[in-house]
């Protein structure tokens, strides 16, 4: 039995929330699931799940479900369903954290965003900032997905074209320096 189905079954059908789900679902228990967060998100059409189905997942315990759902990896952080919430929920942090035990978990059906986010971040340590060809270049190698380069290839040219990215590698910064901020960091999510 994997750890997602460990959990006890709901009067719902799913697995009660157990865990690491049980701080989750406390942030989101105030939810009247007024639909605010979700007609506030930007994103909100390419999920699977609306942010306000999300928080009601959460709060019946459907943890199957929930970790199926592509809904956080949608999600960019922006915190406009934060600001807006009228019971002042902390949706963007409740997101940050599914995706965090997603990632741990091995538990996502398409790999892109997870690997994604885990190189954007790999390389902002090893360098100190982003270097755009370094990332996507360990992106697509750590995808191991032929075509995935092609799908990128128009957005990379537009973003050339307005000189959003640059095809030279940015002088090495802060190489190492960021290992103390990374290590509080993690200790900060262990805690959470
Ligand atoms: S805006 Fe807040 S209260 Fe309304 S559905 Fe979203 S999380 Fe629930
Ligand atoms: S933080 Fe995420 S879920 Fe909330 S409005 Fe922004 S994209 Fe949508």
């Amino acid at each position: 039995m994997n750890e997602q189905s460990s959990g006890a079954t709901t009067a719902h059908g799913g697995s009660a929330a157990a865990g690491p789900l049980d701080p989750i679902a406390e942030k989101v228990s105030a939810c009247m699931q007024c639909g605010t967060c979700t007609g506030s998100c930007a994103n909100a059409f390419a999920m699977d799940y609306t942010p306000r189905q999300l928080w009601r997942l959460v709060q019946l315990g459907e943890q199957d479900e929930i970790f199926r759902s592509t809904t956080f990896w949608m999600c960019s952080s922006c915190y406009y369903c934060t600001l807006r919430c009228p019971r002042g929920l902390p949706l963007t942090e409740t997101i940050q954290a599914l995706k965090r035990i997603a990632f741990a978990r091995g538990t996502y059906r398409s790999k892109t965003s997870p690997v994604f986010y885990s190189t954007f971040v790999d390389n902002i340590r090893r360098y100190g900032r982003v270097r755009e060809m370094d990332m996507m270049t360990r992106f697509f190698l750590r995808l191991k997905h032929p075509v995935a380069p092609l799908r990128f290839a128009s957005l990379g040219v537009k973003l050339l074209r307005k000189g959003k990215i640059s095809p030279q590698m940015p002088a090495l910064f802060a190489k190492g320096k960021l290992d103390g901020l990374f290590r509080k960091v993690r200790e900060l999510e262990s805690e959470s």
